[in-house]
């Protein structure tokens, strides 16, 4: 599975008979129902690990609704999807999000991602469930000039903050988790939250109090309200504490993990159907939208008895890959077989076929 991550920019367009949007747990099923049918797919997701809401909001929670599974957790249902569509070996694109998506001449479409990937399909999954994943920003006029050079909101090159005044804003895991990394390899480390209490794991909360007890890190209950730029550098930011009182904090890197929000985003403007930030699908046969070859599966998708439940996407991807495959294969005629059976489907599967008595 590793050797079909790419997070790197492709030189010429990739191109493919299927991209998936979205690798939530609807995302990852369309591999397998599209593998079934030997469509091999591309599976692009704006976050760094696949499982969508279930691995993002929920991935210790348990799940009692998934037939034949009694219960799982956010994450177990999300590691058990890889492992059914191990036989299809889908390329996944990490970290990048689907920006443009036109119907090109010849029936196909080009794609691209906001790393700068681009494919050509016949076909488009879009399993994007409630929208892309974005950090939530800081709200404090002015910061904005300085995303990317002093203001981040996810570590992409760690080496970047060695030898820093940082400060790390936020009370959740990823908030600890990098203060803690950060000790001993940052110049000096203050970590700043809005109250005494966490959500971050227990155990990092209790490590981050002993190194501050040891003055290795220092942490602070208060929020950014203000900055202070000095030479078009962002050089101090102003902390009101739980005490109303505003202090200044310098600092060369500023932090901020406040936390994600799904949005939309882009594909509001692939002219797509819209109705209330979903996308209206034309039947509930194949799961297509208004532009023929674009699919919706999963809790992106609308229709007259909707319900957002994970099996509805499942039953949704079975569908719309049997809707899609005329697109791929315009001249064959596609049959429903039982896994059970068919030893076409063994094959595909990479199992033995069973002997029946
Ligand atoms: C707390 C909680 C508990 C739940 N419990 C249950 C339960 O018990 N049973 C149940 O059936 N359901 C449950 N649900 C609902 C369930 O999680 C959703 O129905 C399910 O996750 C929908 O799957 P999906 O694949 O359609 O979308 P998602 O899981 O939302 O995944 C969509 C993915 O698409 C990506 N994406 C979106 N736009 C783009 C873009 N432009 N480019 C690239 N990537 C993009 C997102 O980053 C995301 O990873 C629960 C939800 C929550 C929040």
């Amino acid at each position: 599975m590793e050797n079909n991550v790419k997070g790197a920019v492709a030189q010429g367009p990739i191109e493919t008979d299927a991209i998936i949007i979205g690798a939530g747990p609807v995302g990852l099923f369309q591999v397998f129902e599209l593998g079934l049918l030997e469509i091999k797919a591309h599976v692009i997701d704006s976050l760094p690990v696949v499982g969508g809401q279930c691995v993002e909001l929920y991935p210790d929670k348990p799940i009692y609704d998934i037939p034949a599974v009694p219960v799982c957790t956010g994450q177990e249902l999300t590691d058990n999807l890889l492992k059914q569509i191990e036989p299809f070996e889908p390329t996944f694109h990490l970290g990048q999000e689907v920006t443009v998506v036109q119907k090109r001449e010849d029936g196909r479409f080009d794609v691209e991602t906001s790393t700068g990937t681009r494919f050509i399909t016949k076909t488009i999954f879009i399993a994007a469930g409630v929208g892309s994943f974005q950090p939530r920003t800081l709200k404090v006029e002015g910061i904005e000039q300085f995303e990317g050079s002093q203001v981040f909101y996810r570590v992409k090159d760690p080496a970047k903050f060695e030898g820093k005044n940082i400060v790390i804003c936020g009370g959740g895991d990823s908030a600890l988790d990098w203060a803690l990394n950060f000790v001993g390899k940052a110049e000096s480390v203050i970590l700043l939250h809005r109250r005494e209490e966490f959500r971050a794991a227990p155990a990092s909360v209790a490590k981050m109090k002993e190194l501050c007890e040891q003055y290795e890190m220092q942490f602070l209950v208060g929020q950014v309200t203000g900055t202070e730029i000095k030479d078009g550098k962002l050089a101090e930011v102003k902390v009101t504490g739980a005490d109303g009182v505003t202090r200044r904090l310098p600092l060369d890197m500023l932090l901020v993990f406040f936390g994600l929000s799904p949005k939309l985003g882009p594909i509001a403007e692939w002219g797509l159907d819209i109705e209330r930030k979903q996308l209206k699908v034309v039947d509930t046969e194949k799961f297509e939208t208004n532009v023929p070859g674009i699919f919706a599966v999963g809790d992106i998708n609308t229709y007259p008895g909707k319900k957002k439940l994970i099996l509805s996407g499942f039953h949704e991807a079975a569908l719309a890959a049997f809707g899609a495959a005329p697109y791929i294969f315009p001249e064959k005629k596609i049959h429903m077989q039982y896994t059970t059976t068919s030893p076409k489907l063994h094959k595909i599967l990479g199992v033995e076929t069973p002997v029946f008595d």
